[in-house]
């Protein structure tokens, strides 16, 4: 099982990116989990077809506890094993506490061993304003993560603190920087911009997106792009990304 977090600046693109990279490693044969930790809970829509996930925080707020995974894991697009953390009130944080609870939830209800999953994502909200944000780089609960960026100002500062909440942690061997994946915002000099950025701290950029309106054609769908037409030139972009990620992760699947 090989754990992955997606992190970047709110709005980036990362449950779109996320959504769409689960949906192609379950395609290429893979059982995938993704978990959303945002206290929008929408990382996940894409791949239910709109279908609500129950945020396990919610859950909790309601009926103080959780015996059955079935209130909270939804089966989405291709099997994908879709969960939603859920959160406090936006922009407050809580501290990494809705991950940390929703992580023993899981383990507690063996979801791991019941759904199988070779490759779990994790959609993170990266800003500073979240306390926990590091929380699944921290525990060995990511072996790898990902950022996620445009060539703004903006979210390259978001993506550099997550850079430096990985080294704070280096030591103990949590998780690595696996890379860079640039979602193009399209101002100029994007790809030089980020290349530059990538060498500074050290990584590599491992997928290029474009801006692509079928993403949001189909997001009317609450479908990935991939799923809606996997032979579109944006698609088989995303799939090859995915087809990297796993050849780099040597996870065999079933
Ligand atoms: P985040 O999860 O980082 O907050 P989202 O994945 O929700 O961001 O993306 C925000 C919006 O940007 C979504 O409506 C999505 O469709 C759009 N979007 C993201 N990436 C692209 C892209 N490459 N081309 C076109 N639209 C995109
Ligand atoms: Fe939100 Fe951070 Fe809490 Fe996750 S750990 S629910 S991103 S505040
Ligand atoms: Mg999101």
């Amino acid at each position: 099982m090989k754990k992955i977090a997606i992190y970047g600046k709110g709005g980036i693109g990362k449950s779109t990116i996320a959504s769409a990279l689960s949906a192609s490693i379950s395609l290429l044969g893979y059982r995938v989990m993704q978990i959303g930790c945002d206290p929008k809970a929408d990382s996940t829509i894409n791949l239910t077809h709109g279908l609500t996930v129950t945020p396990v925080m919610n859950y909790l707020a309601r009926n103080g506890i959780c015996s059955s995974l079935e209130a909270i894991v939804v089966e989405g697009f291709n099997g994908i094993a879709c969960v939603e953390t859920g959160g406090p009130t936006p922009g407050l944080g809580c501290a990494g506490r809705g991950i940390i609870t929703t992580f023993n939830i899981l383990d507690d209800l063996n979801a791991y061993e019941i759904y199988k999953p070779d490759f779990v994502l994790y959609d993170v909200l990266g800003d500073v304003v979240c306390g926990g944000f590091a929380m699944p780089i921290r525990h060995g609960y990511a072996d790898e993560v990902i950022i996620v960026t445009s060539g703004e100002k903006m979210s390259l500062f978001a993506a550099n603190n997550i850079k430096n909440a990985i080294d704070s942690f280096a030591e103990r061997k949590y998780a690595r920087l696996r890379g860079l994946i640039l979602n193009r915002r399209n101002i100029d000099g994007e790809e030089h911009i980020v290349q530059e950025f990538a060498r500074e701290i050290g990584t590599k950029v491992i997928g290029d997106i474009p801006r692509d309106s079928n993403i949001q054609l189909y997001e009317q769908q609450n479908k990935t792009v991939v799923e809606g037409d996997p032979n579109l030139d944006i698609s088989q972009m995303i799939m090859k990304i995915a087809a990297n990620i796993v050849n780099d992760a040597g996870v065999s699947n079933a």
